[in-house]
């Protein structure tokens, strides 16, 4: 038995080896076709040596652990936490996610691995449960256009104030905001506020509103005290002036109380986390935005409306896209793009599944519990502020701690106002065992077991909400989970096909990263619990934050912001507090032609002057323009923001140069860090010259897209710049909850702990071996647009389609849809130069799947030259006719090419396994939508076409 294996070669493979696609013989292939002999070769001959020095850095990463060692690891640090029932409110309530939505949507790859529906033809699941949150929020909140989520309550209600500044006729600046508001709303709108020059006024309302002008209030329902005041006499007073309002309402509460666009709110925001989103520590979870129809065209986000495909069947799209960022840019109206379509789904599905009596009861029933908790403690003497409440009981005590703690003992957490003053927050999860600790904790031992309500009498909602059929037809378990599957069916996600997104990093989501997440631990900690209590929280967070300061060369990181473009928002907005204790004013952001749309809104967010500067015929910045706008801007330069590598997909070789540019004129450089997964173990942004950068831990770091969300947007900042991270001091929070998202921060947590520097490097390398494979492979159907020193690309690469456009009339939107009859999923389209698809394979994808596309995309060029030679007439196709459902097929045909070819393009091995998906509609005309908006689920009858 000499040929026995010894016991030390028999160890597991490295996660690495499941995390990369490539097994080592197709990865030889790949770097065979690229022209060298290993990614060490490709990373000399790929990266510019100036900036190179990732491999022998040293840093605090352990060596890679195996799922088994690192969850053992994670599950050590969940039980450093203490989880109690959470009665503390302000904003975050206890809540059950039904174990079907658990199961089928939050760990379900299918949901969470999907991409933004920008190719809607084949996303008509998700945009269908976006709709329903959409209608689930306007019909609750009382106003008839809402949209598809926003980053959370606070941030949304600061989306609020801009949009009723821009909406609004008033020339004032000043915002009226009732003092009763939660806490971390008035500091996120006095970070927003304050860069665009808007004058908070924080005001008692009970007198009723302050003296002078305003452009707007925001009003709370109920208050962060719990209380529940009519606002329609304030609306009326706002209004009288001129101003326009916005209500900060509880969606559960709604189900009880008259909806504030009954009583006259131009807007309406909040959370949704209480419809079934896990705690998680303060995220993530979607905020929601209605509005009335006439600022529809105002809402920040993104919105899903109803059109109609080629065939004339109604279809899902999202709406009004020219308004967003990335159209916009510095005219934007809000930099929000990655948002929180997952968790939206989630509360939809919660919804859908409780229907309009099952919310109800629920707000009884936490609504009850709250007033026997007050009949209770009133009855023994305890000052009880309010009369009127939905779910929050404020008390006053002579020793508010005491009780705090007693409480605590006793397994409940309650917010402590201040020494005297106590908040009591009911809930979904609220048992009368619970209401007998707490009356035990005030030493009450005689206690009510039912009583009145305390609703204010003149507040009861009349009218109707959840009235269509989506909100009764799934109300049972079977029928949601046929429902679920249904809609997943309907979409391409991550489980089904690689999604060769360029700048958005449709890597692996690995079960074991994705695990954690929904240990009770994690999930079911409130942001505001005393600090002990998440002890092994903030541990993973300091860690995380640690690792990726020492990834990126920086020497603070916040996890604080909930996407890419708050993350931008805060680096800008500390680049402008260093600028201003220097006693500088510097307020020019120099922004390359081809940055992501966030980074001007960002600037425009953070009160700086947009220059844009020009790229040159290599994608590269031009650095003539550059040295001109930099001398012309001199005095007043803040910063320079550069994608690195840059959004072309190319390692410039002058970045060193470029920053040191601006340094000298007294800039600070911002580098836009989405693309790290071409440097991660390589090169560091803080070390070849940035000052900032953000990263998307939803695309580097392995959170999964949800379909559009949730993201976490770290900052990462030089060491001069720490003390203007945000929360620290100098500069405001930028999102709702101290440690933004942490609920999904085991993700990239368990990602570097199991990849180590070694495999986190060879993911890099792969991803760009990957890149540069597909470039080489289609570069003689496609021009490959822009190339590196070395005539590769790094991690992406665009292919360069309006020649083909001009010569055939294709255009790439025809290919985009014609990949969905493929069975796959377009790349980027038109970003970040019109009329190019910008393909981002990433080392997760083999060699099989990478070919699929590239078999694809060859098969497409070969249909192109058939339109070319013109055998098919531009308008009658199978590019044109994509993509084809099955009930065109069965329907009477009349085109120049088969159905069959329509079908299957590619040939079917026979005995192999139909990997064929049927788009469920075809090509949907976006404009018919724009003109006819429609936001809300659409009668049934509106199907029967
Ligand atoms: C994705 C991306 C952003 C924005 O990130 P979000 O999380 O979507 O807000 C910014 N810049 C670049 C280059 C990106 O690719």
């Amino acid at each position: 038995m000499s040929d026995r294996p010894t016991l030390a070669e028999l160890v597991d493979p490295p996660f690495a080896d499941r995390h990369v696609g490539p097994r080592p013989a197709e990865l030889a292939r790949m770097l065979d076709a690229i022209g060298v002999g290993s990614l060490d070769e490709l990373a000399d001959r790929a990266l510019p040596p100036s900036i190179r020095d990732g491999a022998d850095v040293p840093t605090t990463i352990p060596a890679a652990a195996s799922e088994t060692e690192m969850l053992a690891e994670l599950r050590a640090l969940a039980a450093r936490n203490t989880v109690t029932v959470p009665m503390i409110g302000l904003g975050y309530s206890g809540t059950v996610t039904p174990p079907v939505i658990r199961r089928h949507v939050l760990e379900n790859p299918a949901w969470y691995t999907a991409y933004t529906p920008y190719q809607p033809e084949i996303s008509q699941g998700r945009l269908e449960a976006l709709l329903a949150f959409q209608t689930m929020v306007a019909d609750l909140s009382g106003l008839p256009v809402a949209g598809a989520s926003l980053l959370d309550e606070a941030t949304a209600a600061a989306e609020a104030m801009t949009l009723l500044r821009r909406a609004g006729r008033a020339k004032s600046a000043r915002f009226v905001v009732d003092a009763d508001t939660l806490p971390q709303t008035l500091d996120v709108l006095r970070t927003r506020a304050e860069p665009l020059g808007i004058e908070l006024v924080v005001a008692d309302l009970d007198a009723g509103l302050p003296e002078g002008e305003l452009f707007g209030a925001l009003l709370s329902y109920p208050g962060a005290s719990g209380r529940v005041v009519d606002p329609s006499a304030l609306i009326d007073a706002v209004h009288e002036r001129g101003g326009l309002v916005a209500v900060a309402a509880d969606l559960l509460a709604l189900t009880l109380l008259t909806p504030p666009g009954e009583l006259g709110a131009d807007a309406v925001v909040g959370t949704t986390q209480r419809f079934g989103v896990p705690l998680g520590f303060g995220g993530p979870h979607a905020g929601y935005l209605s509005v009335k129809q006439t600022y529809a065209r105002q809402l920040p986000g993104r919105l899903v409306g109803v059109s109609r495909d080629a065939d004339g069947n109604p279809a899902l799209r999202l709406a009004l896209q020219t308004r967003e960022q990335h159209i916009r840019r510095e005219k934007a109206t809000s930099n929000i793009c990655t948002a929180q379509v997952l968790l939206a789904v989630v509360a939809a599905c919660y919804a859908v599944y409780h229907g309009a009596e099952g919310l109800t009861r629920i707000a009884r029933r936490t609504h009850r519990m709250a007033a026997i908790l007050a009949a209770g403690l009133r009855a023994s003497g305890v000052d009880v502020v309010h009369g009127e409440f939905f779910d929050t009981v404020r008390v006053r005590v002579a020793d508010a701690g005491a009780v705090a703690d007693k409480a605590h003992d006793l397994g409940i957490s309650v917010h402590r106002v201040s020494d005297t003053e106590l908040g009591l927050a009911c809930s979904e999860l609220t048992t009368t065992a619970h209401l007998q600790a707490l009356f035990t904790a005030f030493g009450i031992d005689a206690v009510p077991t039912d009583t009145d309500d305390a609703l204010p009498a003149d507040l009861h909602r009349t009218s109707e909400f959840l009235t269509h059929p989506t909100f009764s037809e799934h109300r049972s378990e079977t029928a949601l989970m046929r429902w679920l599957r249904r809609l997943a069916d309907a979409d391409l996600a991550l489980d089904r096909t690689m999604i060769p997104l360029g700048s958005c990093t449709m890597k692996l989501n690995a079960t074991a990263e994705m695990e954690p997440i929904t240990w009770p631990e994690f999930a079911d900690l409130h942001p505001f619990a005393p600090t002990a209590d998440s002890a092994g929280t903030r541990e993973m967070i300091t860690q995380l934050e640690r690792w990726l300061a020492e990834l990126t060369g920086y020497a603070a990181v916040s996890v604080q912001p909930n996407a890419g473009s708050q993350g931008e928002l805060a680096g800008l907005l500390a680049i402008a507090a260093y600028h201003r204790s220097r006693g500088e004013q510097r307020d020019v952001c120099l922004i390359p032609s081809s940055a992501h749309g966030t980074n001007a809104a960002s600037a425009v967010m953070a009160g700086m002057r947009v220059v844009v500067v020009a790229t040159d015929a290599l994608g590269n910045v031009d650095l003539a323009d550059l040295r001109a706008k930099i001398a012309a801007h001199r005095d007043t330069l803040a910063a320079l923001m550069i994608t690195y590598p840059s959004t072309h997909g190319v390692y410039e070789t002058d970045v060193r140069e470029v920053c040191a540019a601006v340094h000298e004129a007294g800039g600070q450089v911002y580098v836009d860090g989405a693309n790290l997964n071409a440097l991660v173990g390589l090169a560091r942004p803080g070390a070849f010259g940035g000052d900032v950068s953000h990263l998307n831990l939803h695309k580097t770091f392995c959170i999964p897209h949800g379909g559009g969300g949730p993201g976490v947007g770290p900052v990462a900042v030089a060491e001069h710049l720490a003390e203007f991270l945000p929360g620290r001091g100098v500069v405001g929070a930028v999102s709702a909850a101290p440690f933004g998202s942490p609920g999904v921060l085991p993700i990239p947590w368990a990602y570097i702990r199991m990849m180590g520097v070694p495999g986190l490097r060879r993911a890099t390398l792969t991803a760009v071996a990957a890149a540069n494979y597909v470039a080489v492979r289609l570069r003689e159907h496609y021009p490959v647009l822009y190339a590196g020193a070395d005539g590769g690309v790094a991690h992406e690469c665009i292919l360069d389609l309006r020649g083909i456009t001009k010569e055939s009339g294709v255009t790439v939107d025809d290919v985009a849809k014609r990949l969905a009859d493929y069975g796959l999923h377009a790349p980027t389209m038109s970003f970040p130069v019109a009329g190019t698809l910008m393909v981002e394979p990433t080392e997760s994808e083999d060699l099989a799947e990478i070919a699929r596309f590239v078999d694809a995309m060859i098969g497409i060029r070969a249909e192109i030259a058939r339109v070319q030679a013109g055998e098919w007439p531009v308008e009658d196709n199978p590019l044109r006719g994509a993509p084809h459902t099955a009930a065109c097929l069965v329907d009477k045909w009349d085109h120049p090419y088969s159905r069959d070819l329509a079908a299957y393009p590619m040939a079917v091995t026979p005995g192999v396994h139909d990997r064929k998906v049927w788009p469920p509609v075809r090509r949907i005309d976006g404009a018919h939508g724009d003109r006819n908006l429609v936001c809300s689920c659409p009668p049934i009858d509106a199907y029967s076409s």
